[in-house]
């Protein structure tokens, strides 16, 4: 058990506790990476809950080296020109680009969108957290943390990314009450498959300085409860830990199995349905060859020579 825990433990007896043989016995390989998604709320540990589930994942990870990481974005970062599902009234775009900062990996929030734990795991002692200005991850362990510091700006999603990473080591995904919706995973899927529109997307952020584009920005992922069709193959266990439902889940196998059917004359498989969602709306405009490329930004700031990923 890490000192944190120990520490944690000592100083409040009655605390309750996740332990590292709760998490083996999901069916979490020792020695691979994980990645975390969580729903402390359903947890049902009240305010025990994020030190105990930080506690176990930091012993995880140091017992056999695996490392873990979390997302840690916080697309607020992003230029307010590019929102679209409602966009901003174009007269109040000044006032709502100035109040937009450069991120911070210290200072800069977790995203509300993505529950308390990844805000409380991001801030504890020995995390690291990635740079990117709007997709970084948070990590914990030697391995974990050089991956999310190699975050590369363009495809943040992509080979080169925390995602990749896991996918190359044959890690996991650790699911605490959540489901598909809020599988980052599948988005590395989306970026690699052969008529991959997020590599047709670029988006404008604020960095130091001034704005900058990145391409290979991910879809919504609303759609991605979709892959409950084809993940069976990729569950490597389920259970409760707390009241929670958990399901750990191989990141190679889950990807390959998204792959298969994103490169088999389905390439919008993971897009909500045509008309329901404005930025899947455009994902399937590309498919369709409507339009060459993805822009989330006001049209006078594209650059004339668009990269492409
Ligand atoms: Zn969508």
């Amino acid at each position: 058990m890490s000192e944190h825990a120990r520490r944690v433990v000592l100083t409040d007896p009655g605390r309750r506790e996740i332990t590292v043989g709760q998490l083996e016995a999901l069916g979490l390989r020792p020695g691979r990476p994980l990645l975390v998604h969580t729903s402390l709320r359903r947890l049902g540990m009240g305010r025990d809950g994020a030190p105990a589930l930080f506690d176990a994942l930091a012993a995880w990870s140091a017992r056999d080296g695996g490392g873990v990481i979390v997302p840690s974005f916080s697309w607020e970062t992003e230029d307010p020109a590019g929102w679209i599902d409602p966009p901003l009234p174009r007269h109040e775009l000044p006032a709502r680009q100035a109040m937009v900062g450069p991120f911070d990996p210290a200072s800069t929030p977790v995203h509300t969108e993505l529950g308390f734990f990844p805000e409380y795991f991001r801030r504890q002692p020995g995390v690291t957290r990635g740079t990117h200005p709007s997709l970084a991850f948070a990590g914990i362990g030697d391995g974990a943390a050089a991956a999310v510091l190699a975050q590369p700006m363009h495809l943040p999603f992509g080979p080169e990314s925390p995602l990749g990473w896991l996918y190359e080591q044959s890690g996991q995904v650790l699911m605490v009450a959540t489901d598909l919706t809020t599988m980052t995973l599948l988005h590395l899927a989306e970026t690699i498959a052969p008529r991959s529109y997020v590599r047709a997307t670029s988006r404008r952020v604020r960095v130091v300085g001034g704005w900058a584009w990145y391409h290979g920005g991910p879809s919504c992922g609303k759609a991605f409860g979709r892959a409950a069709a084809i993940w069976g193959p990729a569950v490597a266990g389920r259970g409760r830990i707390g009241q929670a439902e958990v399901t750990a889940v191989n990141a190679r196998e889950l990807v390959d199995l998204a792959l298969a059917r994103l490169a088999t004359g389905d390439p919008a498989w993971l897009l909500c349905d045509q008309g329901t969602c404005p930025c899947c709306d455009r994902a399937h405009s590309w498919l369709r060859a409507e339009t060459d490329h993805i822009w989330y930004g006001d049209p006078a700031d594209i650059p004339s020579a668009p990269r492409q990923g």
